[in-house]
């Protein structure tokens, strides 16, 4: 085993390969609040990438009602069982790691879903934490409450699909990050799907091998973001590239979100893989639930969200979110408009941060129709 830094942890830890980062991180973040779980994600990417035989149970995106939803069943309440105690001091996480828990003459600390487990993926869908009693009125932290987790392959910085890979068939692209299986070096032992905490790599009995989100590498080789990021009617999600925290830039969209406002936070740290997916989390959740959820940063981050209202920088970003298929590496405010520019400096979206309203009348005199629904 190798030291290496993982700063989400706050601290190094053990990993089977040494410190080897990309010359640059693909990274998104996800804004929970805005997913209505139209699960349009879902099928942009089953119908891009899985639609083959061998694939039909496969969800490379899926989208999950908390907090009784969980494809593959249970995938996340087995693993807090592992875990076994998760101890943050501050932003440091002072307990073990699913590398540094790891029986004695294994990789990772995993388990592999049966076939069943696969088998209900809507399992929990709207089912909150309890009854909604008649006459009840909205308030934040909900009584009773639910949300939606979408979710994809993380793109780890540490991946313990890639450490789990006796064989070695799975590989960090150097330029992007982006984590692939080589399907010519794959015999299927499935190891991968074993030590994946999230669930994110799939055996494909058809073909023999393992098969996982690509993150649409051959869009996002053209500045394009990923199926399942353009097709999201909520716009919740945001592509782009992460720094390391001390390279951090205000003007790199993902940067600001993650490092400097501090309001996008990582999918279960404490498993030490360093994820790359990032979120924004719901604001009408209790506390204590998220931050096992997402560590120490959930309630500086659901302040910093609830301040938008009245930050222009923060609700320019935010307005960033899904108005354009470009993978947006720059951005900008300039009074009430937002800015945001690709890498060689051409601007590919500008966005009002109010956006104007236009009240028409119901009845068009011109036509002579009765507009209906129609702002
Ligand atoms: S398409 Fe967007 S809004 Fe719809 S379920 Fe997926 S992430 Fe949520
Ligand atoms: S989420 Fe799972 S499949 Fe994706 S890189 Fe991380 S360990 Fe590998």
């Amino acid at each position: 085993m190798a030291r290496v830094f993982n700063w989400q942890l706050g601290r190094e830890m053990s990993y089977w390969y040494p410190e080897s980062r990309p010359k640059r991180q693909f990274a998104a973040v996800f804004d929970i609040n805005k997913c209505i779980a139209c699960q349009t994600c879902t099928l942009a990417c089953k119908t891009t990438w899985t639609s083959g035989k061998g694939q039909e149970y496969m969800l490379w995106n899926n989208v999950e009602s908390k907090p009784y939803g969980c494809y593959p069943l249970a995938w996340d309440l087995k693993l807090m069982e592992m875990l076994d105690g998760q101890n943050w001091e501050g932003r440091r996480y002072d307990g073990r790691t699913l590398f540094e828990s790891a029986p004695a003459g294994e990789r990772v600390n995993g388990w592999r879903p049966e076939s069943q487990d696969y088998a209900y993926p809507n399992v929990g869908e709207d089912d909150c934490t309890g009854q909604v009693d008649k006459g009840a009125s909205l308030m934040t932290p909900h009584m009773n409450w639910f949300f939606y987790l979408a979710r994809i392959c993380n793109h780890c910085t540490y991946p313990a699909c890639l450490s789990s890979c006796a064989r070695g068939s799975i590989y960090k692209r150097p330029e992007d990050g982006i984590v692939l299986v080589d399907q010519q070096r794959c015999r299927g032992y499935q190891d991968c799907v074993k030590g994946c905490p999230y669930k994110k790599i799939f055996f494909n009995p058809m073909t023999g091998t393992s098969e996982k989100c690509i993150a649409c590498y051959p869009k996002v080789e053209q500045g394009v973001q990923p199926q399942c990021f353009e097709n999201c009617i909520g716009k919740i999600r945001l592509g782009g590239w992460i720094s390391r925290p001390e390279q951090a830039r205000a003007d790199n969209p993902i940067d600001y979100l993650v490092h400097i406002r501090k309001i996008a936070l990582p999918l279960f740290p404490q498993f030490g893989l360093e994820p790359n997916v990032y979120y924004i989390p719901p604001i009408n959740v209790p506390p204590a639930y998220l931050t096992q959820m997402f560590g120490p940063g959930v309630e500086q981050a659901v302040a910093a969200y609830k301040s938008a209202a009245t930050d222009k920088d923060l609700a320019g970003l935010l307005c960033l979110f899904g108005s354009t298929e470009r993978i947006v590496t720059r951005w900008s405010r300039q009074g009430d408009i937002v800015t945001g520019t690709e890498e060689n400096g051409s601007v590919v979206m500008r966005v009002p941060l109010n956006e104007p309203v236009h009240v028409r009348p119901a009845y068009d005199r011109l036509y002579q129709i009765a507009r209906v629904n129609c702002p």
